[in-house]
């Protein structure tokens, strides 16, 4: 199972949800996740905010995407939190 490992707006438009199938446009927030693989976590893609609670069935993603993304500040967690859904 995959795990949240921090979000960010997409630099690019490049990267492909791994939810929806669809791009993930360049600015929109979007989760990194990572999958335990060989006894280590491996990078796994990234789906949108707004596919991410589906992708994991959970809804506990605001945490785990602070904790891996300290960079991010409180109106930056607040733009998260709405593009989640
Ligand atoms: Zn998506």
């Amino acid at each position: 199972m995959p795990r949240v490992n921090g979000a960010q707006r997409a630099p690019t438009g490049r990267a492909t949800c791994r939810a929806c199938r669809e791009a993930i446009e360049k600015g929109a927030w979007r989760v990194a996740l990572v999958f335990y693989e060989d006894g280590r976590y491996q990078p796994s893609g990234f789906v949108h905010a707004g596919c991410v609670s589906a992708y994991l069935e959970t809804t506990r993603i605001v945490m785990p995407a602070r904790h891996f993304s300290p960079e991010l500040g409180d109106e930056d967690m607040a733009e998260f939190e709405a593009a989640l859904g």
